[in-house]
């Protein structure tokens, strides 16, 4: 499988035309790009379920609000198509923003009440811009299989709404999160810490297992474990609380009394960097890699 030299096309044009000379089925990896073992974790899953991997590097200008870091977002592309390669991908797709969006370009995909939680109210029209450019990725790659991370938790569930409720044929599959050996949740946006900072950041999966451990033991009022959390999260002066919640992992509706399986998620400004994790507590599940919590710390 793959042993074909990878392709990179830039236009809508010769990514379709490269799709339409594949056979078998197409597990397709979108990405903003600056890829780590995350986005690698990805591209494995695809290329053991599928018989071709393409992999799409976009920094999309519409799910950056005004005051984000759409500018400064980290770039590298060769470095990143040189992971790829070493991966077996076959074909990335790496258009411009004008190839995107086009001038004139003026529809968009509206997700619904989903987006009303979490992510969703800071970052106003955020899911409007995903959900708009994985939806044309999807027109473009024509995927059997798509792939996204658990580390974007909404954004995985956005997108399987929209793949169920617009009857998109494909598949999503979404592979857990891959973490640093402290706990951190691996991020193109782990760059922008410094030392300092990237010490303080493990507080966020830190308080992930401290709400595990509380769920454990068999506590299920969400108001104290989220308050737990925030304790936690107080005693690293780094940190600043965006939210943490804990929802139903369907619906993401914020429970008072935690029902399993639920959504644990946060989001935490560490300086001036805003990281986000979550875990999936379940009936059956033991903190899919997060770290213990050092009883001393709490
Ligand atoms: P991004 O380039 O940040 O837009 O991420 C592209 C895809 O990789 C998304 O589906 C992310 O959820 C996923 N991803 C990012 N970080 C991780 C991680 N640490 N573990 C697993 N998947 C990830």
């Amino acid at each position: 499988m793959n042993t074909a030299a990878m392709r990179v096309v830039q236009t809508v044009t010769e990514a379709r035309d490269a799709r339409r000379a594949i056979r078998g089925s197409v597990g397709l990896v979108p990405t903003m790009g600056y890829l780590h073992e995350g986005h690698l974790a990805l591209v494995r899953r695809a290329r053991r379920e599928n018989d071709f991997v393409a992999v799409s590097i976009f920094v999309n200008p519409t799910q950056f609000g005004p005051n984000e870091d759409f500018a400064a977002y980290p770039r590298d592309m060769q470095r990143d198509l040189a992971m790829l390669e070493s991966e077996g991908v076959g074909l990335v797709f790496t258009p411009g923003v004008e190839q995107m969006y086009p001038k004139g370009f003026d529809c968009a995909i509206e997700p619904g009440g989903i987006t009303e939680r979490l992510e969703g109210v800071v970052r106003p029209g955020h899911f409007r811009g995903v959900a708009t450019i994985v939806a044309k990725l999807f027109h473009v790659i024509a995927p059997t299989r798509a792939y996204f991370g658990q580390k974007d938790a909404q954004q995985a569930r956005v997108i399987q709404k929209m793949v169920a409720d617009l009857d998109f044929d494909l598949d999503v599959v979404v592979v857990p999160t891959v973490r640093e050996a402290d706990g951190l949740a691996m991020s193109s946006r782990n760059v922008y810490l410094n030392p300092e900072e990237r010490q303080a950041a493990v507080v966020l999966s830190k308080s992930l297992r401290l709400a595990e451990q509380r769920v454990n033991e068999g506590r299920r009022d969400a108001a104290s474990i989220r308050g737990e959390m925030a304790g936690l999260i107080a005693r690293e002066p780094l940190a600043r609380i965006d939210y943490i919640s804990i929802a139903d992992a369907a619906s993401l509706a914020e429970l008072s009394e935690v029902r399993l399986p639920a959504l644990v998620s946060l989001a935490v400004r560490i300086g001036k960097t805003r990281l986000i994790d979550n875990a999936v507590l379940s009936a059956s599940q033991n903190g899919e890699g997060l770290p213990q919590v050092d009883q001393h710390d709490e």
